[in-house]
């Protein structure tokens, strides 16, 4: 279908004169033809209802969708910093519903009455990440939690990225069979230091996937990213 640029009036869209001459003279569009008009906000189903002058008739809006077809949620462990911004920005645009900042173990930065305004901020980015790539929805993102509670959180599948095992776990992708339509996908990536060992041995018990993402060894801020992009790829793609 071909797509023009242009204002709507009422149920008529409006092109401008180079716009036209392609329409009529460069592409000999016809009457009854569809076509898609933008007005740069949105996107108008049309038809094309006379030629001589140029009628174009709205017929619907067209709803994008834009979010994912599998409802993500990212855990991370707190870190120092503007990295939970970026953590919090990316993934936004990635299509992650939800963030969960944890304390663990190795937590470097404990969060105090002070840091709640970090995840106001937090919440301020996934405020301007949803805007600034049309998101449908506003991420959310929760107050901190403790890690054995997100590893009893509830989901379809739960993927823990683990460091130390990268020769043994297997890879993100995978997993990519197990990720359905519309289920629930919880990722869990550590903080600067990682996980402890018996913070690994307890994931395995909440019935985590250990995944490695790569041979080499991410920043935790990467890895989020990186996890999120490919469990994005792979559920934009044909999942059943
Ligand atoms: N303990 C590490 C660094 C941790 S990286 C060290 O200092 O050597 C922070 C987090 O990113 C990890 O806990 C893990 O969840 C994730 N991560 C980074 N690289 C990874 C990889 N190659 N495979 C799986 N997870 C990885």
């Amino acid at each position: 279908m071909q797509h023009y640029f242009g204002t709507i009036a009422d149920d008529h869209a409006i092109i401008d004169g180079k716009q036209i001459h392609h329409l009529i003279n460069v592409r000999r569009g016809t009457v009854g033809e569809k076509i898609e008009v933008s007005d740069g906000t949105d996107a108008f189903l049309c038809v094309i209802e006379g030629l001589d002058p140029l009628s174009i008739k709205v017929l619907n809006k067209i709803e994008e969708k834009r979010e994912l077809d599998v409802d993500l949620t990212l855990a991370f462990g707190v870190l120092k910093g503007d990295h939970n911004d970026l953590i919090v920005l990316k993934g936004t645009e990635l299509g992650v519903a939800k963030f969960i900042p944890f304390t663990c173990a190795r937590t470097v930065v404990v969060p105090t009455e002070e840091e709640d305004n970090r995840i106001k901020r937090l919440r301020k980015k996934a405020e301007e990440g949803a805007m600034q790539c049309r998101r449908e929805v506003v991420p959310t993102v929760t107050g901190y939690q403790k890690f054995e509670d997100v590893l009893a959180a509830p989901a379809d599948l739960k993927i823990f990225a683990y460091e130390d095992m990268w020769t043994c776990s297997e890879n993100l992708l995978s997993l990519a069979p197990n990720i359905k339509k519309h289920s629930h996908i919880l990722v869990v990536i550590g903080p600067e230091g990682g996980f402890s060992k018996e913070e690994a041995r307890l994931a395995l018990d909440y019935d985590f996937e250990f995944v490695s993402l790569g041979k080499r060894i991410l920043r935790a801020e990467t890895a989020a990213i990186y996890a999120a992009s490919i469990i994005g790829a792979i559920a934009e793609g044909d999942i059943s």
